[in-house]
């Protein structure tokens, strides 16, 4: 029997369209404050996700994350949203994935019918374009900072793709972030709540490629062009292949990271014995050391939340996990 919930939206859309939304799969990338809105959206609309994030959720979240509360703060910000979308529609299919998106995962993660970028990352958005290009998977660029959004769709065909739009990846630091520069409380559930419309005309009617919503105080709709000699449109794949290295052009949101040699069940076991586990997957490891939050990832990136230098990064790195 259809759930009473999409009861309003059949109204509109009809049964038919109904349950294809349901056997849709989005994946959403990052469950911030732009990822919170489109996928409590999508949830209660019945579409199956896979949300993606490697972070926990912090006091300075709450002013625009809305899926979170109090009660969230220190979790990992995957298992919270899936928890907190379940608790309003319990019969939708959420998979949460506590990890960051990287060239090794990267192609089965996003396997689905559309991907959504609610990063803040540039990196992850060069890597989805190749993924989104090679599997012929329609994604749609998503970007809230200050009072501005931006709402970008690409159909997975290319001409244009994402890196006709931006050839080069730009390094860390050189753009703006959410944690430097603000950003306005309401305008991430404005680009989510857009994003999540344009999902379910993309999921019922396919998409439209090229098309770059701008909001501001006016809301201006653009379309970018192709380049003739966007290498990604011709089916080159160089951060796929591993000829082209984004590691210095991951951004983490007020954060400091260390890179470990580790072995990731090893840092675990010395972990268990100096500090207290907060949380842990197969992927993941949140622990704490004052007032620092620390998310040590299987890839070996450990990410400390709450300090202010790296000498202070180094000497809990020291002190929980060692040499
Ligand atoms: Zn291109």
């Amino acid at each position: 029997m259809a759930s009473e919930i999409y009861s309003r939206q059949e109204l509109i859309i009809g049964k038919e369209a109904q349950k294809k939304l349901e056997k849709s799969k989005v994946c959403i990338v990052g469950v911030g404050g732009t990822g919170s809105a489109v996928a409590e959206l999508l949830g209660r609309a019945g579409v199956s996700l896979t949300l993606i994030d490697r972070d926990i959720v912090e006091k300075s979240n709450l002013g625009r994350q809305i899926l979170y509360s109090e009660k969230d703060i220190g979790n990992l910000k995957a298992l919270s949203a899936r928890k907190n979308i379940l608790s309003a529609n319990p019969v939708v299919k959420i998979e949460a994935v506590n990890d960051e998106l990287n060239t090794e995962n990267a192609e089965k993660l996003l396997g689905s019918d559309l991907i959504i970028d609610c990063t803040d990352n540039m990196a992850a958005r060069f890597l989805i374009n190749e993924v989104s290009l090679k599997k012929k998977i329609p994604w749609i660029y998503t970007g809230a900072i200050k009072n501005e959004g931006l709402v970008a769709i690409f159909s997975g065909m290319g001409n244009p793709c994402f890196r006709c739009m931006v050839p080069r990846v730009p390094k860390a630091g050189s753009l703006e972030i959410c944690s430097t520069s603000g950003v306005l409380g309401p305008l991430p559930s404005v680009v989510g709540s857009i994003t999540a419309r344009k999902t379910i005309e993309i999921l019922l009617e396919g998409p439209e490629n090229g098309s770059l919503l701008k909001i501001g105080e006016n809301f201006e709709n653009l379309q970018i062009k192709g380049r003739e000699w966007c290498d990604t449109c011709r089916k080159e794949f160089p951060i796929l292949e591993g000829r082209e290295n984004l590691n210095n052009s991951i951004q983490f949101c007020g954060a400091i990271v260390l890179k470990s040699d580790i072995p990731f069940s090893e840092a675990k076991k010395r972990i268990k014995k100096n500090s207290k586990i907060i949380s842990s997957s197969n992927t993941v490891i949140v622990t704490e050391y004052k007032k620092s939050r620390i998310i040590i990832l299987k890839s070996g990136k450990i990410i400390f939340r709450n300090l202010k230098t790296k000498k202070e990064a180094n000497i809990i790195y020291s002190k929980l996990i060692g040499n």
